[in-house]
C-alpha cells in the first residue's frame, strides 16, 4: 500500500489580511525596479492604512520590470491623449 498523499499545502496565497482584519488588496507595481510585480496592500488609504504591505510575486529581471514600467508610461500618456481629444471633441 501506497502512501503518496502529499498534504495539500493550507498556505495557499488567497486571502491576506492586513492589521485591521480586512482583505489586503492586490496591486501590480509599475516601477522601473519592479514593473509587473504584483503585491498586497492595506485597502485603506493614506493615513487610514495599517501600513501592511507584502510582495506576493518574486522579483522579475531587472529588463522585465523596465519594459512593464515603459509601457506603462505609454499607456499612460496614450490614455491622457484619449481624454484630451474626448474634451475637444
Ligand atoms: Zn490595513
Amino acid at each position: 500500500m501506497s502512501t503518496s498523499s502529499s498534504v495539500s499545502s493550507p498556505q495557499q496565497l488567497q486571502s491576506h489580511t492586513c492589521k485591521w482584519g480586512l482583505s489586503a488588496k492586490c496591486f501590480t507595481a509599475t516601477t522601473i525596479e519592479n514593473g509587473g510585480r504584483r503585491f498586497y496592500k492595506c485597502r485603506r488609504l493614506g493615513s487610514n492604512s495599517c501600513g501592511y504591505w507584502n510582495w506576493f510575486d518574486e522579483k522579475l529581471p531587472p529588463h522585465e520590470s523596465m519594459m512593464i514600467h515603459s509601457q506603462k508610461v505609454k499607456l499612460d500618456s496614450i490614455r491622457k491623449n484619449d481624454v484630451v481629444w474626448f474634451v475637444l471633441h
